[in-house]
């Protein structure tokens, strides 16, 4: 099940933020808490996104399939990523995720069946003396990983843009969408999202 859970980071974004660009102006008396996120906004909305740099998230994710995460790391900029490895960890208890057109139809279990097969026989070339490396080819990209990922908050917000919008794949819609109300939750503000487009429904017919 995917889960994201906040590590660390900034421990106040709008503060650094708008303190930075304050200082660009020598207007840092005016650096108001009750004026702070409208200001940030307001820069935001100027494309002055390089201050979103000032502040980063460490985030921990979990339950996402490696065809999601092919999809996430495709994001190169203001971003790091750690990814647990399937050449050093046994994937003999691993997990799937089912693809949402597919859940509570008949495929279902059909689906979860067939990757029952594929991990049956990853376990049967580790007991033949097979690496964790090798054996890993035949698991299916249905398989669940885990990554610990660092963004800046532009990162944060390019990620939001691309993947939280009606056009990207489902689950990693899902993603973008959880990331944005953990973080949201975690600050009280989603400022970083300022004017994107976000989509709140489940889509089936993404294009990757
Ligand atoms: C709906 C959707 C469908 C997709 N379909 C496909 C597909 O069919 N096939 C496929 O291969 N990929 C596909 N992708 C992935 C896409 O092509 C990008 O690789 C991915 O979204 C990363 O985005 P980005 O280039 O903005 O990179 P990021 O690394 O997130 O870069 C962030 C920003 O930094 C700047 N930047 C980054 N690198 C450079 C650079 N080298 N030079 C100058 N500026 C740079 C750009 O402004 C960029 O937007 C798809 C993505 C989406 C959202």
């Amino acid at each position: 099940m995917l889960k994201v859970k906040i590590i660390s980071g900034t421990v106040d974004p709008l503060y650094d933020i708008s303190n930075a660009a304050r200082m660009c102006t020598n207007t840092q008396d005016k650096n108001d808490i009750r004026t702070r996120e409208s200001f940030v906004r307001a820069r935001i909305r100027n494309g002055e996104e390089n201050l979103l740099e000032h502040a980063y998230v460490q985030l921990e994710i979990s339950g996402i399939s490696r065809s999601c995460l092919q999809q996430l790391v495709r994001h190169r900029f203001h971003v790091v990523y750690s990814v647990q490895s399937q050449r050093y960890v046994d994937q003999s208890n691993a997990e799937f995720v089912v693809p949402l057109s597919l859940r509570g139809t008949t495929m279902e279990s059909q689906f979860l069946a067939f990757c029952g097969v594929a991990l049956d026989n990853y376990k049967k070339l580790l007991e033949r003396g097979v690496k964790k490396e090798d054996a890993r080819y035949l698991l299916p990209e249905a398989t669940c990983t885990k990554a610990i990922i660092t963004y800046n908050f532009r990162g944060l917000r390019h990620l939001i843009r691309m993947r939280a919008c009606p056009k990207a794949q489902w689950e990693i819609r899902n993603l973008a969408q959880e990331i944005l109300r953990v973080v949201a939750d975690k600050y009280g503000t989603d400022f970083f999202a300022e004017g994107l487009e976000v989509s709140n429904t489940a889509n089936t017919k993404g294009l990757l």
